[in-house]
């Protein structure tokens, strides 16, 4: 007895799109047939041109609860999770605070989503300076993996990992079989245009160069380490061929990219709209193209959302200042502070930054 029949025209099956009803018993798929097919009596839910596809991972999630959930906690995250399809989220150890660091921030955050979870989740833990001794142990309570910044991450509670930080967890990891996952610019950043409302002045700040210097020392790690190790959203297209010689090495070294990357371009942002601000920022059309062909050819391996919300505020709308909105942060001038916000303060010993960043 089938318990429901969800009947349309574009299932998206092992062998490829096809019509026809996907049935389901006792919470299991039971069989993919054709609309003839259903047996008689099922109730059926009628789907038409929508997509029915198995759910999808999100593997790169920033929820912020606990100590953030104003910005996103668990309970909205995960209804939303389930409204556009995603059956699986695995969140990121920041903005959540305390930053999952340690083994005791992963058992905060582990009881913080008792009975909020509209969908499965799993947990990233974090690699920053003085936490060696703590991977082992959160992977025992059950990360998935470790994420680090080669760049001020926008929390000073989550400050970058150096290369000694990384070549100090990489045999760590590797040994445990978990991957190490980057965020992937590496200063020195540029100036910015004088103009801060201007998406120009922002993209000015963050040159492919970033990406480019930090996946190359990546793969040179990876090389040495046999550590898994991924890009996260990667933006820059110059950094793609360095990615394909990795991958043709036969190095454990994948990539992502998100929607915004492969949607949007630089030249359609209009003056002061900061909500497309991240990190690292939205480049040229012909960027945007180069990433999809290396979506297609494999190079990239899949694309996440990097969901990253925080309160309006913070995205400076009125002002339309690029650089002092949340969403990735570049030199200030003076220290900023922001409501529900780390204190800023010195983010590296070469700049002071703002709050600002943390895609
Ligand atoms: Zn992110």
């Amino acid at each position: 007895m089938i318990d429901l029949a969800i009947k349309g025209t574009r299932i998206y099956a092992p062998e490829g799109p096809r019509e026809g009803a996907v049935l389901i018993k006792d919470g299991k798929i039971e069989g993919i047939v054709n609309g003839s097919e259903i047996p008689s009596g099922t109730a059926i839910r009628e789907a038409g041109d929508m997509a029915i596809i198995p759910s999808l991972v999100d593997c790169h999630v920033h929820v912020n609860e606990p100590g953030r959930t104003e910005w996103e906690g668990y309970l909205t995250a995960t209804k939303a999770a389930a409204a556009g399809g995603v059956g699986t989220i695995v969140d990121m150890p920041l903005n959540c605070s305390p930053v999952t660091t340690t083994r005791r921030a992963l058992k905060l955050k582990l009881d913080a989503v008792k009975g909020k979870l509209a969908v499965d989740a799993a947990f990233w833990g974090g690699i920053v300076p003085g936490n060696l001794a703590e991977l082992e142990p959160m992977a025992e309570d059950g990360v998935v993996g470790f994420k680090a910044f080669l760049t001020h991450s926008g929390l000073d509670e989550f400050p970058n990992a150096t290369r000694a930080d990384l070549e100090a967890a990489m045999p760590v990891l590797a040994r445990l079989g978990l991957p190490l996952i980057v965020h992937a610019e590496l200063d020195p950043a540029s100036e910015p245009g004088a103009d801060k409302r201007k998406f120009s002045s922002y993209l000015a700040s963050r040159p492919p160069s970033m990406e480019v210097r930090a996946i190359r020392l990546l793969i040179e790690l990876c090389r040495k380490y046999r550590c898994r190790t991924h890009v996260v959203h990667l933006s820059a297209a110059d950094a793609l061929a360095d990615v394909e010689r990795a991958k043709e090495e036969g190095l454990p070294f994948t990539a992502e990219t998100c929607p915004h990357y492969l949607t949007f371009a630089d030249d359609g942002i209009p003056d002061g709209a900061t909500q497309f601000k991240c990190a690292p920022p939205i480049r040229s059309a012909e960027n945007r193209e180069l990433l999809w062909r290396a979506l297609g050819r494999g190079v990239i391996d899949f694309v996440v959302s990097d969901h990253s919300p925080c309160a309006p505020e913070l995205k400076k709308f009125g002002e339309g200042d690029f650089m002092a909105a949340w969403g990735a942060s570049r030199a200030c001038s003076s220290p900023c502070r922001r409501p529900g916000a780390a204190p800023s303060g010195a983010a590296s010993s070469s700049r002071t930054s703002c709050a600002g960043p943390r895609r």
